[in-house]
């Protein structure tokens, strides 16, 4: 799973996509631009894409093209379809080019933040086991050593992105824009007391309470599988 995804945003209006791009990075989210159908399937075939967001009518290529492009090339990228043609036949075409939702123009920025990321959490995997840790997402629940631990929710999600990129150091300020969506690092704080919290739970009898979770300094977190 990759924790910072990259968003492929094709879309010709700039009136749209500057002001979508700008929100999406705000999300945490890495954007690359498209503004015809051919940069569009050149950069959903060549690139690490989390998901692709794909105005219906875009130049060169149109967005159903891109889209059966990108479906037969086998790639299993969720693809957000975006239509300024409000009837039902359309909606249902552009589902049959393989995307996986739509939204209609104009869209609330908040209800397309919510699509994108409902997509890209389906994506994730249902469970995460490593180093004795099991990780239910779908049923939120969290054994260790076979033993269910209660987690508050923010544990939780805390545990999730660690877990999810296990070996390998989690930035501070990744955290807090996945957690806590505050890539602003106001609650810097807040995150130190939740690990702690998190690690006492994880270590369960063991007072060795960084033995799965790792603080690399100056930097952020990690968890280890040992
Ligand atoms: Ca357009």
């Amino acid at each position: 799973m990759v924790l910072v995804a990259t968003v492929l945003l094709a879309e010709d209006d700039p009136a749209i996509s500057e002001p979508l791009s700008r929100a999406l990075e705000r999300e945490g989210y890495s954007v690359i631009a498209a503004p015809d159908g051919a940069a569009a399937v050149d950069a959903a075939l060549t690139g690490d894409i989390g998901l692709v967001i794909l105005d219906l009518g875009l130049p060169q290529v149109d967005g159903l093209e891109v889209c059966r492009r990108i479906r037969a090339s086998g790639r299993d990228i969720p693809v957000l379809m975006l239509t300024a043609r409000t009837d039902e036949v359309d909606f249902v075409v552009g589902l049959d080019a393989g995307a996986d939702d739509y939204v209609g123009k104009p869209f609330r920025l908040a209800e397309l933040l919510a699509r994108v990321r409902a997509l890209l959490r389906r994506r994730a995997p249902e469970v995460i086991e490593i180093g004795g840790v099991r990780m239910e997402t779908g049923a939120r629940r969290v054994m260790v050593d076979g033993e269910e631990i209660g987690l508050a929710n923010k544990e939780f999600e805390l545990l999730r992105v660690l877990m999810a990129r296990a070996g390998q150091v989690v930035t501070r300020e990744e955290i807090l824009a996945e957690v806590w969506n505050d890539p602003g690092m106001k609650t810097s704080k807040t995150l130190d007391m939740h690990m702690s919290w998190l690690r006492r739970k994880l270590a369960g009898d063991s007072s060795d309470l960084d033995r799965r979770i790792a603080t690399v300094r100056g930097v952020g977190f990690r968890f280890d599988a040992g």
